[in-house]
């Protein structure tokens, strides 16, 4: 018997052909799209305007199946996170930040990371592999229907939306694992899917010069650099990818980038690092550098773990900091634990990274649950909806 096809995993354009194979319509194919993205249907019964005979035969060949959920946790404040199962005992964070006026989903593109960033503990993981399409379009249809799901929100059209803007900040490099990340985004766009503006999806890149090109060019959403210093000497022994990229390539890049993003800014995740990027010459450094760039900062004091021997900068120093960029005109916020500044990005940071810490000893515990429960548990399984 020939495996199920997926069709988490599917594009509209690649939808509409799976459909053409079968032998239906392209509206059929929109029709089913809005059932799975839009109404996070995952059985094909319930999918009531399509003929009997596209069920049927859908049924025998395709399913609907996003990552299935490890844990699940609400913090005070309404940050609520998922740990999500993407196999062979490997587990990627999501995380979702409800403010006033808007709901934003932390989404992640990788278990592991390769690039190895000296103040990050995905980094430090080392990579283990690249999601798949469906793993990181799947982690919103599971958290957008999860939501309203507890709010006692119907998951049909008439529900209300409670994600409006997804940053992809979670674990791993989003431009080295291109095409599934791009195939995700287009369905975040998608009219028939998440239809969110491009301006609402925020894409985070430690700076991946030839990706951010081609991204442009492919789906230019909203653009985060994560700079965190002001010059290459500092910059390649924080974030390695420098000595391959360096910054004046970067911000090359970011230029080329404006010309067809939907914002007219990048925004700079700085992560504060004491002693290390944080003096007032280093803030200096920074507006010169950065002097053709429309651009704001996201100041992010550093989220500590045992092995990485950094520390957070003070508060004062942050402050400090931010006035030298501020008095420069350069729009610039420090992300507090509330996730309350103008960028979502920063909020989402914020739980994203801190629960990172601690994704060693998750992963202890799914290989302890394998020992215990057999290879098997924590296999992809179906969400019960
Ligand atoms: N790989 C991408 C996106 C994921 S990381 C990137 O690097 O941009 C999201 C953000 O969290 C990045 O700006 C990253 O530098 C920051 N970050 C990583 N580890 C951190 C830590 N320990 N404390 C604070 N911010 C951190
Ligand atoms: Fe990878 Fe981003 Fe962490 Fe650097 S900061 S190791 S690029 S996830």
């Amino acid at each position: 018997m020939t495996a199920l096809t997926n069709l988490l995993d599917f594009d509209p354009q690649q939808l509409t052909a799976y459909c053409g194979e079968l032998g239906e319509k392209p509206f059929r194919a929109k029709q089913l799209q809005r059932w799975i993205h839009q109404f996070g249907a995952s059985n094909f019964d319930e999918m009531t305007d399509l003929a009997k005979s596209l069920r049927e035969k859908l049924k025998t060949r395709a399913h609907i199946l996003a990552p299935a959920v490890i844990s699940d946790h609400t913090s005070t404040d309404g940050t609520r996170k998922w740990l999500v199962d993407v196999g062979q005992g490997n587990a990627v964070e999501t995380v979702f930040i409800p403010e006033e006026n808007r709901g934003t989903l932390c989404i992640s593109t990788q278990a592991g990371c390769a690039v190895n960033c000296r103040f990050c503990s995905t980094g430090k993981q080392g990579f283990n592999r690249n999601l798949t399409v469906a793993e990181i379009i799947g982690q919103l249809w599971m958290a957008e229907f999860e939501l309203r799901k507890s709010k006692g929100i119907e998951a049909g059209p008439k529900g209300e939306r409670q994600i409006t803007n997804v940053v992809m900040m979670g674990m791993g490099e989003p431009l080295l694992n291109f095409e599934p990340t791009v195939t995700a985004l287009k369905l975040m766009l998608d009219d028939n899917a998440y239809g969110l503006s491009r301006r609402r999806v925020t894409l985070s890149t430690s700076g991946v010069v030839p990706m951010m090109d081609k991204l442009s060019q492919e789906c230019a959403v909203a653009l985060a650099v994560s700079l965190h210093a002001s010059n290459d000497t500092l910059r390649d022994g924080l974030v390695p990818l420098n000595k391959k990229y360096p910054l004046h390539e970067l911000m090359g890049a970011c230029q080329r980038y404006l010309e067809f993003a939907p914002r007219d800014f990048v925004t700079f995740e700085y992560c504060m690092l004491d002693g290390v990027n944080d003096s007032d010459q280093h803030a200096r450094e920074l507006i010169a550098l950065v002097k053709n760039v429309p651009c704001k900062f996201n100041l992010i004091p550093f989220n500590p773990f045992p092995e990485s021997g950094l520390t957070r900068s003070g508060n004062m120093r942050i402050k400090m900091f931010a006035q030298i960029l501020l008095d420069a005109g350069i729009v610039t916020t420090v992300r507090k634990t509330r996730g309350d500044d103008i960028d979502a990005a920063c909020g989402q940071l914020a739980g994203e990274v801190k629960d990172r810490t601690r994704v060693q000893e998750r992963m202890q515990q799914m290989s302890e649950y394998q020992t215990k429960f057999g290879p098997n548990f924590g296999k992809i399984v179906e969400i019960k909806k």
